[in-house]
């Protein structure tokens, strides 16, 4: 049991019950929360009210965020690569949900973003460091008729005897070229801005696009979008994370230099999944970050708001709303953490662990955002207030990278087969 003399007065940190951070680990979390307070909310404030359009024309607030988030070196993939394990796993939950607590679609852009940045340089080969290695990038996978076929990359949720679908991407082998031909979805984060992609998208190595057990060949390629025969769609204009700008690639015979190849058909499952085992963690740190800042604009609120002859907060119910969404904060921040801990700290980092992660905090999220928006009242529902944008903002991150029940099922498939593969004879 614990002893304790006086009842102390309760100590929160920035992340509220945080406890043993070190130095160096609070330092960077002071750094992270200024950064998003005083450049990333005031940015995004003012991106949600513009149209699409508006977003990414010249002279928008979006390229002093790109420009000033460069610059703080916050989030330096590549610094993060070069942390070891432990650090990994106790810094990279602290930045990111510190972005989200900033905006969620901003810290999202910034790791889609990087992503072909990310994978040039772990090639190693200086050609491809000096296309890819500082350009903005993209996330390249679904299509307009391949959604959640994407996530479900090893078909694992298709129907019996189904094949999976051949979409409207696609790109063949034509001697030392990966010939691409056709568009990606509206949905690609950071597209409309985007100079290289790193995709994913059915092949035809030279004996058709479908294996003979009816699932489809593969390639991921960095490609680079600044090439002839490559156009892009409007901005898609849609519900939450307005920041994030997204839109469609199309791709007349592109041809791409088959060094650029990231992983073959062989190759291409596990790569896939790498790059969604690490981007459904990051929405458990991002979207804990939302959740806490939709808690935080409530017990303010709370405590400024009058009716029935006192603040709101006097009144029990309130009081247990408020508690509810603080325990879901927590909870949210737990599991992410956890699975970090798993990711980088286990032999290997499993999908199973960041789906865990991802669908939970997204709908915990979500549900603590949907209640500051009952708490404020009418002016929840007000563009002057902040808890609307947050419940936007969070309601995006159920469908987006993999939508959630998908996720959701894939993860119990996996579980289900580790059931039958160690516990049945
Ligand atoms: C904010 C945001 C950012 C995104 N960023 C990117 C990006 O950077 N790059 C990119 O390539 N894409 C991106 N996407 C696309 C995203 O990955 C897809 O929207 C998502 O995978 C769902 O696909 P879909 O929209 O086609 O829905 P669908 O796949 O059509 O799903 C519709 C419904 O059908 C259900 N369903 C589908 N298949 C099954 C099944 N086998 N069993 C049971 N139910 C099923 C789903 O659960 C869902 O409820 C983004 C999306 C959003 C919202």
């Amino acid at each position: 049991m614990f002893k304790i003399d006086q009842i102390p007065a309760l100590q929160l940190g920035i992340s509220g019950l945080d406890a043993g951070l070190t130095e160096e680990e609070q330092a960077i979390q002071e750094v992270t929360h200024r950064f998003a307070a005083e450049v990333m909310r005031p940015i995004a404030e003012k991106l949600d009210k513009m149209s699409a359009e508006e977003v990414i024309a010249p002279g928008s607030p979006l390229y002093d965020y790109l420009e000033q988030v460069q610059a703080s070196g916050i989030i330096d993939l590549e610094t993060m690569a070069s942390m070891d394990k432990e650090q990994k796993a106790r810094i990279i939950p602290l930045i990111f949900e510190e972005l989200g607590w900033g905006d969620a679609g901003l810290a999202i852009l910034s790791v889609a973003t990087s992503f072909p940045a990310f994978v040039a340089h772990g090639t190693g080969d200086p050609e491809l460091i000096e296309i890819f290695g500082s350009r903005i990038g993209c996330w390249l996978a679904t299509q307009p008729d391949r959604g959640s076929e994407v996530v479900d990359l090893d078909g694992r949720e298709l129907a019996t005897g189904a094949k999976q679908n051949k979409g409207n991407l696609s790109a063949h082998i034509e001697g030392n070229h990966v010939v691409v031909s056709g568009q990606s979805s509206a949905w690609v984060s950071g597209a409309p801005i985007a100079q290289t992609a790193l995709a994913y998208i059915p092949c035809d190595y030279g004996e058709g696009l479908y294996k003979a057990d009816g699932s489809l060949n593969h390639i991921a390629v960095l490609i680079d979008l600044e090439q002839d025969g490559v156009s892009k769609g409007k901005p898609l204009d849609k519900v939450g994370q307005r920041p994030l700008p997204q839109g469609e690639v199309f791709f007349d015979d592109v041809r791409v230099p088959k060094k650029n190849i990231v992983a073959d058909d062989a190759k291409l499952a596990a790569d896939f999944f790498g790059v969604l085992t690490f981007a459904n963690m990051e929405m458990g740190f991002t979207f804990t970050g939302l959740a806490r800042a939709a808690y935080e604009h409530s017990l303010a609120y709370v405590h400024e708001r009058k009716q029935g002859g006192c603040p709101i907060i006097e009144h029990q119910s309130v009081k247990l709303r408020l508690f509810d969404q603080w325990q879901k904060v927590e909870a949210c921040r737990a599991m992410a953490r956890r699975v970090a801990n798993f990711n980088y700290l286990a032999p290997d980092p499993h999908l199973v662990a960041s789906i865990t992660a991802k669908t939970f905090v997204t709908r915990s999220c979500f549900e603590v955002a949907s209640e500051a928006v009952q708490l404020f009242g009418g002016n929840g529902l007000t563009r002057e207030y902040p808890v609307e944008k947050l419940m936007r903002d969070a309601r995006a991150s159920m469908i987006e990278d993999g939508e959630n029940n998908i996720l959701n099922l894939k993860a119990a498939s996996y579980i289900s087969e580790w059931f039958k593969e160690n516990h049945i004879d």
